[in-house]
């Protein structure tokens, strides 16, 4: 082994050394979330707000894979005034971390509506069947049917066609079982500046809520912006916004990053598990596609793989970084591991690798030293958006908070 590595192994690099201290007990690979980060984040976006808008924090899909147990409560103290959720499921959980109001961003199977009363979750609802069914249960039990009105303004997803939205309310308002709580719409290319699309969307929500006003409904909270409608149209924020993938420090798109600071809050990291010298030729995992090519190719094992969200798609097309170098991930990405290549040749007319050794700490996404790889790296090679990257590191790997 070359002299000289081990604690100068850095060498100029600068930026904070990840620890490996924070390594769960169980698996030498994990994610690791920025409690700090996140509540920078919180407040960046409360900060674009005024006074009489609410911040509603999007925690679908267990808070994009950061774990919504833990980052709920610490938006519900950076200034979060209620959550959204996708599933009745996600709302039965959150409920144990929190007790703001918690709106479900689809309408459910009518045979959840005791879940939804006995829990305080806010279904979005758009037919009258279901409406009439949420009023009739919540009116026996002697509760409140709190619902928010969902709006189609051109989306084609879910909600009420704008143009029916008074004649929905005129056909289940008589049900003294119902609340409508607010009233809302989702923009299809909220991250798109100066789109026509885009203002369409508004002026038919806006026309919507206006005649409903005008018919003499309480529409509730009116609400229609996401994460990029935030920055890029403080017009619509109106008595709420719906943040979400901004909160994990992600910026939706190019033209968001100036208008407010976000900082990453996941990284994923790991320990090399295995690292040897394989014979010149010799094939690295399933398929070989990926050959030893020289004498000097130091071959490296992660235990992280695509059932991890690593996906089998960045099979030898992404780096990873030890020790604040980057080397090339090699080989088809397995469903539990995957390799990387370390070329420690000393002949070469630029620096050498320094050799890994068993136990070294491997960030997959996240900095380390100088160097950093984003959500974004990963989702361009991908051929996908940050939101399915950070979504898909959720789904097994532990989560250590940092
Ligand atoms: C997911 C979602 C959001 C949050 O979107 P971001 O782009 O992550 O801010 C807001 N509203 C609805 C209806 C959603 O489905």
């Amino acid at each position: 082994m070359a002299a000289g590595y081990g604690s100068s192994r850095y060498g100029e690099a600068e930026g904070a050394r990840p620890s490996v201290a924070r390594c769960p007990e169980t698996r030498w690979s994990w994610v690791e979330i920025d409690r700090g980060a996140l509540r920078s984040n919180v407040r960046a976006y409360k900060k674009l707000l005024g006074r009489n808008t609410k911040m509603m924090c999007v925690v679908k899909a267990d808070a994009y894979g950061h774990g919504a147990a833990v980052c709920a409560p610490i938006m519900a103290s950076a200034g979060a005034d209620a959550f959204a959720v996708a599933t009745v499921q996600e709302g039965i959980e959150l409920r144990e971390y929190v007790d703001k109001p918690i709106l479900l961003l689809s309408q459910p199977p009518q045979e959840s509506i005791p879940d939804l009363l006995a829990y305080g979750i806010m279904p979005s609802v758009y037919t009258i069947e279901f409406a009439l069914a949420f009023g009739e249960y919540a009116a026996n039990a002697g509760a409140q049917g709190r619902y928010h009105l969902a709006l189609d303004t051109g989306m084609t997803r879910i909600g009420v066609r704008y143009q029916d939205a008074v004649d929905f309310r005129r056909a289940v308002d008589f049900h003294s079982g119902l609340v409508c709580e607010g009233t809302f719409t989702h923009f299809a290319t909220a991250d798109v500046v100066g789109d026509w699309d885009w203002e369409l969307q508004r002026a038919h929500f806006d026309e919507a809520v206006a005649n409903l006003r005008e018919a003499g409904f309480d529409p509730g909270l009116v609400h229609c912006d996401n994460t990029p409608s935030v920055v890029l149209h403080s017009d619509t924020h109106y008595d709420m916004v719906r943040v979400g993938v901004g909160l994990y420090g992600l910026h939706p798109c190019d033209a968001s990053e100036p208008l407010v600071d976000l900082k990453p809050v996941m990284s994923v990291r790991a320990r090399v598990t295995r690292a040897q010298y394989p014979p010149v030729g010799a094939g690295v995992s399933y398929g070989m596609t990926y050959r030893v090519p020289k004498s000097s190719i130091q071959i490296a094992t992660v235990p992280l793989g695509y059932a991890d969200g690593y996906s089998r798609t960045l099979s030898n097309k992404a780096d990873v970084i030890v020790a604040g170098q980057r080397h090339h991930q090699v080989g088809n990405v397995c469903m539990d591991q995957f390799m990387f290549a370390v070329d420690v040749n000393e002949n070469r007319s630029y620096a050498p690798s320094a050799p890994v050794e068993e136990g070294d700490l491997v960030t997959i996404m996240g900095a380390d030293g100088r160097e950093r790889i984003s959500a974004e790296e990963l989702a361009e090679l991908r051929g996908t958006i940050n939101y399915e990257v950070v979504c898909d590191f959720g789904l097994r790997l532990e989560k250590v908070y940092v």
